[in-house]
Order: C-alpha cells, then structure tokens, then sequence
C-alpha cells in the first residue's frame, strides 16, 4: 500500500515541472519551526522555505492581517494608490537608508528592478556608455536571465546562451580585484552582503567600507541583495547595518512578508528618479495582500524582540556547531552570521540532508558540502538542541 505522502508524490511527477530535485516531503500544515507533513509526521524545520518564515510558519500576526486583508481587498491595480503598500514602504524607509520603494514579486524581480535603475541612471546622467555592473563570484541573484548573468556561478548559466551583456565577477571580498575590474564602463557594483546560495561567505573586516569608498571616487551605485540577508536574518534588520556603510540601492524579498511572495528594491532619492511614471511596472507588485503580510510581519520583527532573539540564537547555534567542529575531523569550518550559518565540510553533504530529513529535520546543502541553517528567528534553545541531537546522531555514523 502507497502512504498518502508517496501517492501525491507520484501526482506531482506527471505534471509538475521537474526544475526542483525534491525530497520525498508533501507539505500539508506548518506553526512555528515544525512543519508536518501529510501523513502527520512533524519536522523541525531548519530551512524555513530557504529563510522565507523568518517568523515561522503561520505566525498568528501574518495570518490575521492576511485574513482581514482578503476579506477587504485581494487585489487592485497600481494604477490606484494602496494603503498597505503605503505604510510598508513608510516603514522600511524609515528604518533603512532608503527614501523610495518600489514593489515586486520575488528577489529576482527586485534585482531586475536594482540593475534597469542603475542602467536608467547612467544613462540619465548622459552616461549610455556606462552600464556595466560588477558582481562577486559564487553570488546569487535570482533566475531570470539577466539576473542568472548577474549571478557569478557558471553551472546555473550553463545553456542559457546568449547571457545578457554588461557583467563582469570578482572574487566576493577581495579588494583589489574589485578595484581593478572597474573600467569606464562600469555603473555599478551588486554584492550580497554575505553570499547565502554560493555557500555562507562571511566578508573580510572592513571589505564593504573599501567597496563604499571605490563607488564614491568613481561615481558608482552600491547596490546590496539583501534577499536572503535582509529582515533581521544576520541580527540586525538589514545586513549591511553590521558595516556602518549604506548602499544606494538595496533589494528585498524572502523574508520581507513572512511567507508570501514579495520583492522589494529601496532606493535613495537621488537615484530613485530614474525610474519614472511609464519606466519600470509590475501587476502584482505590492499588491494589497502581499503587502499588508509584510506590513504585519515586519512590524513583528522589528517591536516583538525577534531580532535579539536571532542574535542570541544565532551565537548558541554557532557554539554549538564550532563542538561538533572540534568533535567530527571532516567539519572543516563554520561560518556565517546571525542565523544564517553554514558548516563546510570535506565530505558531500547531500546525504546527510537526506537522512536528516528521515529523522525529522530539515536542512539544504549548498555547493555541495555546504549544509545550511537559516532556521526561524522565534527557534528556542530548546528547539536548537532537538535539532544537535539529530545532527550529532547522524554525524557519529559517518
Ligand atoms: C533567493 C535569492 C534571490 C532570488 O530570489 P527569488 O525570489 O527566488 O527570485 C536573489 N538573491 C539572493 C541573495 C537570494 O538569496
């Protein structure tokens, strides 16, 4: 006999685009860090929709305001002024550097969004011949074409040709090759400010200063993909915080409404301007329900203590992970920032993901021996210890 779990996984083979290698887990409810499954069968979830639940799954602020706002209004067009939208915005500039938002739909939308500014401003400014973007070597960007270009990893571009023009890489927190990659050509430079997708890259002290004072000298837009990092991920709302330097341009998106999809790029004024009435549009974008979950959730994250709260997990989390470092010789190093750690290891991580998941946790890999732990920033200690003693059982096999 087929468990429910394994009949639902054969439905979705059949008409379900295979762009996903998915592990054999149907979803059917989520609260806080566990998520179950349709048999019944609880995971503490350690992935949280690749650091989308920052408030866990179905924090009750985000559901009311997603209730509320459905039973109002799902949906208008942007040719019409949005209430929600508006305070969002309201809020994310008053706790950022930014004066301007403009809303989308997934981080990729928002880098999009990041690159045609940046390229409308150049040329704005009598620049058509200055549009070229610099980015970092095992970035991550999104999936759309231009921004698969942006993204430094050579097998996510791999039969994509012809790539969009206008990008050059360089290692992620090495100064001078920045320095030297800057040509006359050069609009821009777009770092995360620590790489999440290309593996945990943590950059060196002082990196993101030196790269602030390259923009100022050669008249060039920093922009940073706060994707992943953004939303009190790394301790502090927006990652860039941690540098005492401010971007330009920064995007927006998994964690922004707590679940539901949403893309966001904050810009200061100055370059905000580019982007005019007729210039730049999406149907979605900002729309009332995305919106007014994002409002709700990071309200939440900014007044209900979740940020201290990441801070302190994030360092008990990252003690513990540097004991089983000292404890397992194929740990190689850990590393990362708030909660979003990763472990590097010498050995392929990709079964250990898989015989986590068998005992109920759930973490990725990235770049292959890369696990990753970006759980919710509500987890406990007590959840983080459940989540050792899974870990530590499976690493004692090896
Ligand atoms: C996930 C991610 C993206 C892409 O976001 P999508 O919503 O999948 O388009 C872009 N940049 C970074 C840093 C990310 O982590």
């Amino acid at each position: 006999m087929m468990s429910v779990s394994e009949a639902w996984i054969e439905r979705g083979l059949t008409h379900v685009a295979h762009t996903y290698g998915r592990y054999p887990l149907v979803a059917a409810k989520g609260e806080g860090c566990w998520l179950t499954d349709i048999d019944g069968k609880k995971y503490l979830d350690f992935l949280a929709g690749v650091a989308v639940n920052n408030l866990g799954h179905c924090h009750p602020k985000v559901v009311k305001a997603l209730q509320d706002q459905a039973a109002k209004l799902i949906h208008c067009s942007n040719f019409y002024h949005i209430p929600a939208q508006i305070e969002l915005a309201e809020k994310i500039c008053q706790h950022s550097f930014g004066d301007r938002v403009f809303f989308c739909n997934s981080g990729a939308e928002a880098n999009e969004a990041a690159i045609k500014l940046a390229r409308k401003y150049s040329s704005d400014c009598g620049h058509s011949d200055r549009f070229e973007i610099i980015t970092a070597k095992a970035s991550f960007h999104g999936r759309t074409l231009t921004t698969v270009t942006a993204t430094g990893q050579e097998k996510m571009q791999a039969g994509f040709a012809p790539l969009m023009g206008g990008f050059r890489y360089v290692p992620f927190g090495a100064i001078d090759q920045l320095k030297t990659a800057i040509s006359p050509a050069t609009c821009a430079i777009m770092l995360e400010p620590v790489q999440g997708e290309g593996g945990i890259h943590v950059p060196p002290p002082g990196y993101f200063q030196a790269v602030r004072e390259l923009c100022d000298q050669h008249g060039l837009l920093l922009i940073l993909d706060e994707v992943q990092t953004g939303i009190g991920r790394t301790g502090r709302l927006f990652a860039y915080q941690h540098e005492e330097i401010e971007p330009d341009v920064m995007t927006l998106a998994k964690g922004l409404a707590g679940g539901p999809p949403i893309g966001a790029m904050v810009s200061r004024e100055k370059f905000a301007a580019a982007l005019g009435p007729g210039t730049h549009g999406s149907t979605f974008g900002g729309n009332p329900l995305a919106a007014a979950a994002g409002l709700a959730a990071l309200t939440s994250i900014i007044e209900d203590g979740v940020i201290d709260n990441c801070t302190a997990m994030g360092r008990y989390l990252y003690s513990a992970m540097e004991r089983l470092k000292a404890k397992y010789p194929f740990i190689v190093e850990v590393r990362g920032r708030g909660l979003m750690l990763g472990m590097e290891l010498s050995i392929d991580g990709g079964d250990i993901v898989k015989t986590a998941l068998d005992r109920g946790l759930l973490i990725n890999c990235t770049v292959g021996k890369v696990l990753r732990f970006v759980p919710p920033l509500i987890v406990t200690t007590s959840e983080i210890d459940q989540m050792l003693d899974i870990l530590d059982s499976i690493f004692a096999e090896i």
